[in-house]
């Protein structure tokens, strides 16, 4: 009984859903410009996002795309990174594609002479980058952003162990989300800090935004030692939206990779 019950329950939603799609579908069809959402599966999913929108052109044309597999190409003295984070998170929202803490103004990370803002950090489930051929089940994004629209990406990894304090304060707002709705989210800056790791020894690369438009020269560093979440983090986070969140790995097309 309890089997059917489920079945049915299972049924139905998949119904509503495909009613919502088609729903969303008529709309697009109305929408002046015919932007069909992207997404990560389906004919909405990587492969395809740039028939999406010409504006999502470098999705296909690009030559220094991220998410990629990290093999070091030059051994370098890198020097540490600059980063001052003094500011905590505003808010928490489930954007439909990832989960994303915004942050305060007040936080910095100089790299090449340049001062970028930390605008916010989010997920992917399982990582995009690969590092030597390995993936890891949880990757965090930290953005930034100068005034005039220059990006750098800090990157953290994650292995499955033990739980992660930080990410359980985080994971805790996850049901309360409604796709689209930006809630309070009370993170600290030593919190935000505490999402990496104390060995910061990293990889810097140039690469691209790994969703819609896919933008290039984006300045990214990966920390080569990864953190730790615990199963049932990754799990409840890749639940929330049912599929992965990862743009697979393009090309390094001979890029410099240093470490
Ligand atoms: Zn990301």
């Amino acid at each position: 009984m309890k089997k059917h019950l489920t079945c049915s329950a299972i049924a139905i939603s998949a119904l509503l859903l495909t009613t919502t799609i088609q729903a969303n579908d008529k709309k697009t069809v109305h929408h002046e410009t015919h932007t069909k959402h992207w997404g990560y599966m389906g004919n909405t999913g990587p492969r395809h996002w740039s028939e999406l929108d010409a504006k999502y052109h470098m999705c296909s044309e690009g030559k220094q795309q991220s998410p990629i597999n990290i093999i070091p190409t030059k051994d370098t003295e890198l020097k540490p990174l600059d980063i001052h984070y003094k500011a905590g998170s505003t808010t928490i929202v489930n954007n439909g594609h990832t989960v994303q803490i915004n942050i305060d103004k007040g936080s910095l990370f100089n790299i090449d002479g340049v001062t970028y803002k930390l605008k916010q950090f989010h997920f992917h489930v399982p990582s995009e980058n690969n590092i030597n051929g390995d993936a890891f089940p949880l990757e965090a994004h930290f953005v930034h952003a100068t005034d005039d629209g220059k990006l750098a990406v800090i990157a953290v990894m994650f292995n499955e162990g033990e739980a992660n304090p930080v990410l359980d304060k985080v994971w805790k707002k996850l049901p309360t989300l409604k796709v689209g709705k930006a809630v309070k989210c009370g993170l600290s800056a030593d919190e935000i800090k505490a999402l990496m790791p104390k060995d910061k020894e990293y990889y810097k690369f140039m690469g691209s935004l790994t969703t819609p438009p896919c933008s290039e020269n984006v300045k990214w560093h990966v920390f080569k030692t990864p953190l730790n979440a615990s199963k049932e983090q990754i799990n409840t986070f890749f639940s929330l939206f049912g599929f992965p969140n990862n743009r697979p790995v393009q090309p390094t097309n001979g890029r410099l990779i240093e470490e």
